[in-house]
């Protein structure tokens, strides 16, 4: 493709914490196209599926465009000053605890920042929280014990630079892709670096490992505490280093030799073997980056586990040197932006402590806030629970959907319908949240709003429009500062621009900061509106000049050996691994959530895509044979998963990959995608105690097998409205849309229930049935045009999905092509594709089998062949297992 380089605007994706430069680029038709920025640090031009995708999200279907109140559609004026007037009044009845914010790790910092200005320096409460306390809160808080502060060392290059990567509770090949994608290629470049993951599933990232140790859950505080006494035992400290900087060797060595190896083993599941094994590798290799992420973070223990991986680098001198150290690597696009400004409850802005009086009183003198809140706010759990006993009395929530993403979902949903004035920001009309506000406030969405987000290695990199906001839409901050004007504090939120906004953070974290805090960019304080646009990509801390040490040389924290607690010195954290047994017979199974690799959070804005929508088209849950055999369960049945909060259905997925005794189900369904997918229904509120984070990988669960009286496949050019049956699944194809089916009940007018989800009245319809098989195949054409086809069969139907939904978008004029819908079959001369592998050049996994057949045993090979693997590069991991599992018959 030719690409106009002046016409590209440089931007970044609003995906996961990698945080990957993109150019976008707006052709005279409106035609969007993105691409990777070749000069941006964190990614040099790659993308993944989801960022090559980009393009296909921002159309303006089901966009919220006006502001609303009770769904009556009104002018700004009217929505800002209820809420102002609402939110005023509720802190002077009930004081300014009785309302809170729940924002998000979407906002960009500037937004991020007027929230919590508003909220702890003007309303007087810190009960403002974010969902990023659902993704790396337990890190922040290990942060913190160890180091004084909450500050990630590590960056990028560490990893291309490392001798070993353990990776411990990250899915990097799906949920980080670019950065296990940096890995791959160092790997290659050096054969002899070394990768070990740590995660009950042999998910796709062990692909690059060279042991995978399939822990038990929650068991990887006893894993990192055996190290620690292992290398204690085996003479492997660095006792220099831990004598000058460091402080609680003693207790915590004594804590982690509580488990012999013995001990460990039946702790973590793992075999002694196994143990050693990683134990000595560690040992032997100083250039160690430990990488983690949700697997550790959401968990009851995760900030003891963030302290025993920290204590493990500590007693081993390896922080603060290239190639070497703890890594947190963030899951949201702007988590790290969202702690820097202070958008979780318990911290104050620029990375001060709502705790210390000097920090209080420094921000207040700087913000001439007139009610500096005194204390912690609730942390989103306790803020959820707050709602629901009515102490919250007014909510906004903010680019963010927790009906679905919080613990205890379907409590959290009527906490919100019981709240007495919820207002929900978003760019969508129609959300499992945004049904229940009283006030809807048309946000701008990516593309359309100016501002920065930091990634998971601290770089600070700009987000720049290259659309105009449709309809009334406006950034967050404009809302966020119209609202404070009207609540009285004009003076404090005079803002214009996002320039000036991040021109005050900036001077905020360099205000009276002598270094002895760490997020300081007080470079870039009062910075113009010309350099703010022309901002490039940088890591903090960036002092102003002679205000530190630095000045914008890149920084590498901990090299010197000093902390930022009081006494200079790093702390660890005693840690006494514990293992709770959550099973009980009725829930005998852990349930463990995450994410998919080609979708994003609550489906948003990857539910658009057709592209990111067809690698997995549905919700599921993975489960071991051995579990599946003993509950009656087969492949592509559908399975009810219930914990004692509530249920859900999704398809089975059976599969050696998933530990024993423990099942897997993505986050991602909502009631906007499927009947009953809300996994969060099932998670409980059981959160960390330090933390506060929710323990969204440990849920005691059961599942058993749906018991269907038939199975169904559609295709449609319109969307369906109500689908009137237990079991069903939507997602966007090319021509169309694509939904799973599964009947509780024997439906007799099959054909009836097809003109119901066709919308097609005019359409000719023609229709198989044969009723002692339980077989019935209707399609319905507009002219020469498929309007829709219903596949039904008694067990799950097998028709290939690819093929069908490409019929939506071709020509079928004659009979004999009609005919082949509704035998659901592609001719001899169209091969069925299988499940789509590749999503950037459609390629699915029978045409990779056949590949392997003919010789293509290389992942390269493959792509020489058939392209698959050679864009985004996020299915290379699948391509390599499918030619694992098929190597040996292509030898034969
Ligand atoms: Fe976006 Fe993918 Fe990069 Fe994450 S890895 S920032 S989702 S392109």
């Amino acid at each position: 493709m030719e690409i106009d380089e002046a016409r590209e605007v440089r931007t970044t994706c609003p995906y996961c914490g990698v945080g990957c430069g993109v150019l976008a680029k707006v052709a005279a038709d409106g035609q969007v196209t993105v691409r990777g920025d070749p000069d941006h640090p964190a990614n040099f031009g790659r993308l993944c599926s989801k960022g090559s995708a980009l393009a296909e999200t921002i159309d303006l279907d089901g966009r919220l465009l006006h502001p609303e109140i009770h769904g009556r559609r009104t002018d700004w004026d009217e929505a800002l000053d209820l809420v102002a007037s609402t939110f005023s009044r509720t802190v002077a009845e009930h004081g300014p605890d009785a309302v809170a914010f729940y924002v998000s790790g979407q906002l960009l910092t500037e937004d991020y920042y007027l929230a919590n200005k508003l909220m702890k320096g003007f309303v007087g409460s810190a009960n403002i929280d974010t969902n990023s306390r659902l993704c790396m809160a337990s890190s922040v808080a290990g942060h913190r014990r160890a180091f004084g502060s909450d500050t990630v060392p590590g960056t990028y290059d560490d990893l291309e630079l490392a001798e070993l990567i353990v990776l411990v509770g990250s899915n990097l090949a799906w949920c980080h892709p670019v950065l296990y994608q940096r890995i791959a290629a160092a790997r290659e470049k050096r054969p002899e670096m070394k990768i070990v993951l740590v995660d009950p599933r042999r998910t796709m990232t062990a692909d690059i490992a060279d042991m995978h140790l399939a822990i038990a859950p929650d068991g990887d505080d006893a894993l990192f505490t055996g190290l620690l006494a292992w290398l204690g035992r085996h003479n492997a400290l660095d006792r220099a280093y831990i004598t000058a900087h460091t402080t609680g060797f003693g207790q915590a060595l004594f804590a982690a030799s509580a488990l012999d190896l013995a001990g460990v083993a039946a702790a973590t599941g793992l075999g002694e073997d196994e143990l050693v094994r990683f134990y000595s590798l560690f040992a032997a290799t100083a250039k160690t980056v430990t990488v983690y992420s949700q697997g550790v973070n959401q968990s009851s223990s995760g900030t003891d586990k963030v302290n025993a991986i920290i204590n493990c680098h500590l007693a081993t001198g390896r922080i603060g040197k290239p190639g070497a150290g703890p890594f947190s690597v963030t899951g949201q696009p702007n988590a790290m932006g969202g702690r820097e400004v202070g958008g979780m409850a318990n911290m104050l802005a620029a990375h001060m402590e709502i705790e210390n009086p000097v920090h209080r009183d420094r921000v207040r003198r700087f913000w001439n806030a007139s009610a500096v809140a005194e204390k912690p706010g609730l942390k989103a759990v306790e803020m959820f629970q707050a709602v629901a006993d009515g102490r919250i009395k007014a909510l906004w929530i903010m680019a963010t959907n927790p009906v679905d993403s919080m613990p205890d979902a379907d409590a959290v949903e009527t906490a919100i319908k019981s709240c007495p004035f919820v207002v929900v920001s978003d760019v969508l009309a129609r959300t499992d949240t945004v049904r229940h506000a009283h006030v809807r406030l048309p946000a701008a969405a990516w593309g359309e709003k100016d501002g920065t987000v930091t990634n998971s290695e601290r770089r600070i990199s700009r987000q720049r429009s290259f659309l105009t906001a449709p309809g009334e839409a406006r950034p967050d901050w404009w809302i966020i500062a119209e609202v404070a004007r009207r609540m009285g504090f004009g003076e404090a939120f005079a803002h214009e621009t996002p320039a000036e906004i991040f021109g005050e953070h900036a001077a905020l974290s360099g205000f009276e900061n002598d270094g002895a805090r760490d997020f300081d960019i007080g470079f870039y304080a009062g910075v113009d509106a010309e350099s703010y646009a022309s901002l490039e990509p940088f890591q903090w801390p960036a002092p102003r000049p002679g205000g530190g040490a630095t000045g914008r040389q890149p920084v590498r924290f901990f090299a010197d050996g000093n902390f930022y607690t009081p006494d200079g010195k790093a702390r660890f954290i005693a840690i006494r691994a514990t293992t709770e047994t959550r099973t009980s017979p009725d829930f005998p199974l852990i349930l463990n959530t995450g994410r998919i690799r080609d979708h994003w959070h609550t489906m948003t804005r990857t539910g658009k895509s057709p592209r990111l929508s067809q690698h997995i088209a549905e919700p599921f849950v993975e489960i071991h044979p051995v579990d599946a055999r003993q509950h009656g369960i087969g492949d592509a049945d559908i399975v009810c998963i219930s914990s004692p909060r509530g249920d859900v259905l999704v398809r089975a997925l059976i599969t050696p990959r998933q530990r024993q005794g423990s099942v897997f189900a993505p986050m991602h369904w909502t009631d906007q995608f499927a009947a009953k997918g809300r996994l969060d229904a099932l998670t409980t509120p059981l959160t960390d105690p330090v933390s506060g984070q929710p323990a969204l990988k440990h849920v005691a669960a059961r599942i058993e097998r749906f018991a269907a009286k038939a199975f169904g496949f559609a295709v449609m050019r319109e969307k369906p409205g109500l689908v009137d049956t237990s079991y069903w699944a939507i997602a966007k194809c090319r021509g169309g849309w694509r939904v799973e089916l599964a009947f509780a009940d024997d439906t007799t007018d099959w054909t009836a229930f097809a003109g119901s989800l066709f919308d097609a009245p005019l359409a000719e319809m023609l229709a198989y049935h044969d009723g002692d098989a339980g077989q019935h195949r209707i399609a319905a054409f507009d002219g020469n045009q498929l309007s829709g086809a219903l596949f039904i069969a008694p067990g799950p139907v097998a028709v290939s999905r690819g093929w069908a939904a490409q019929q939506l978008e071709e020509i079928h004029a004659s009979q004999r092509e009609r005919f082949r819908i509704v035998a659901g079959r592609a001719g001899a001369e169209r091969p069925d594709a299988g499940a789509t592998v590749c999503s950037c050049f459609n390629v699915g996994v029978n045409q990779i089998v056949a590949a392997v057949a003919a010789g293509c045993t290389t992942v390269e090979a493959i792509g020489n062949a058939l392209k698959a693997g050679t864009n985004c590069g996020s299915c290379r991991s699948e391509i390599r297992a499918i030619i694992e599992a098929n190597r040996v018959q292509a030898a034969e």
